[in-house]
């Protein structure tokens, strides 16, 4: 029954351990499952991972970044500038709140916003910048925070796949007016489900905190209008578990891509850059194939080694965003996005592997040689 997963080196492999089923026990008996003490200790915990900022703990990373902009006070009329090489859940966001999403390409040699094209993309109604930490790597900071401050933008920050990633030194989260982290299974720790809103700004704080619960602080004296985004105590339970493995786990994300980078030689395949300053934490290890994908992906699905497309279809390529832009005659000219979207290949890399499933990746790779 076990064979072919035995076989299989999976792409990805969520922890559900015993502490953490212990600290889902230990939540349902106390009785208070609701936000209560475990979501206060999980956000002061996560509060370190982002050089002390303010922590709001919500349902989801999107619902991070959704309510994120609301507290901004953007909505319609707005432009957000988004990267379209990434998760739809970045631009539905922006959608969600009544705003309109601008895509900009991401640059030649990495898959972060390129900062020469986000700069290009602001108009008169630009309100934000949304650079993403895509598969863990850090965005350009260093270059888009300037425009933005030059042009008196709000910089909100994806981070939904980059806990503890850093450039010089600094935690991504820790830049923008505000950051969204994603606990999502497959991220790099999680909460079963869940998400964190983290920033430097108390008023912005508060008035996440009073959009994720109906607008009440005080409850039934409702200040604004809001929703029900709160984080329950068992998924901050889990995530608190799963906070104190975090450091250990990257690490091992680290040296198992440090592995791959070093036994990878195969000409088809272009190992992932890393941008100088950069601490990748690999959310994915991602590279790209030259010459026909598919072949390739098919190859390493025969060797047992599982493999995946982060995404197929950028964003601006996508019904809900495409239709519109067709009825309002707006193109978009993104060749890297789409040229990555054509090349990318996520290849194992979680903290799970053994180092025979890592030969076996190389070994599977390798085997790719000049054209698959
Ligand atoms: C996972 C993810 C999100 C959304 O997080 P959820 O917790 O699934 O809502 C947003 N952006 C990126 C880049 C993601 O990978």
């Amino acid at each position: 029954m076990t064979s072919i997963n035995e076989q299989q080196v999976p792409v990805a492999s969520p922890v559900i351990g015993e502490a953490e089923i212990d600290a889902v026990v230990q939540v349902l008996r106390s009785g208070n499952v609701v936000q209560g003490p475990e979501v206060a200790a999980f956000e002061e915990c996560f509060s370190a991972l982002v050089d002390g900022r303010i922590c709001v703990a919500v349902n989801s990373g999107t619902s991070a970044l959704h309510l994120l902009l609301l507290a901004l006070g953007i909505g319609r009329g707005d432009e957000v500038v988004v990267p379209s090489f990434s998760f739809a859940a970045s631009a539905n966001a922006v959608r969600l709140t009544g705003a309109d999403v601008v895509f900009a390409d991401i640059e030649p040699d990495g898959f972060g916003l390129d900062p020469a094209a986000v700069e290009a993309a602001i108009t008169p109604r630009t309100a934000a910048i949304m650079p993403v930490h895509l598969y863990g790597h850090p965005a350009a900071m260093d270059r888009l925070t300037p425009i933005a401050e030059r042009r008196g933008l709000a910089v909100v920050e994806d981070a939904c796949q980059a806990h503890t990633a850093a450039l010089h030194g600094k935690p991504v989260g820790a830049f923008g007016a505000g950051g969204a982290f994603s606990f999502y299974p497959t991220k790099n720790m999680h909460a079963l489900e869940g998400g964190m809103v983290t920033t430097a700004d108390p008023e912005l704080a508060r008035t996440v905190r009073l959009l994720r619960n109906q607008g009440m602080e005080q409850r039934y004296a409702n200040e604004i209008v809001g929703a029900n985004m709160r984080m329950t105590d068992v998924s901050a339970a889990v995530g608190r578990v799963q906070l104190g493995r975090l450091a250990a786990w990257t690490e091992r994300r680290r040296a198992n891509a440090a592995y791959l980078d070093d036994h990878i030689t195969a000409p088809a395949v272009t190992v992932p850059p890393v941008a100088e300053g950069a601490r990748h934490v690999y959310h994915q290890y991602t590279v790209r194939i030259r010459g026909d994908r598919d072949a390739a992906m098919a190859r390493l699905t025969g060797a047992g080694i599982g493999n995946a497309v982060y995404y197929p279809t950028p964003i601006h390529r996508l019904k809900p965003y495409w239709e519109p832009d067709q009825k309002a005659g707006r193109t978009w000219d993104l060749p890297e996005t789409d040229k990555a979207a054509d090349e990318v290949v996520s290849l194992p890399v979680h903290p799970s592997l053994t180092e025979g499933d890592l030969e076996r990746v190389v070994t599977a790779v390798n085997a790719l040689g000049e054209n698959p």
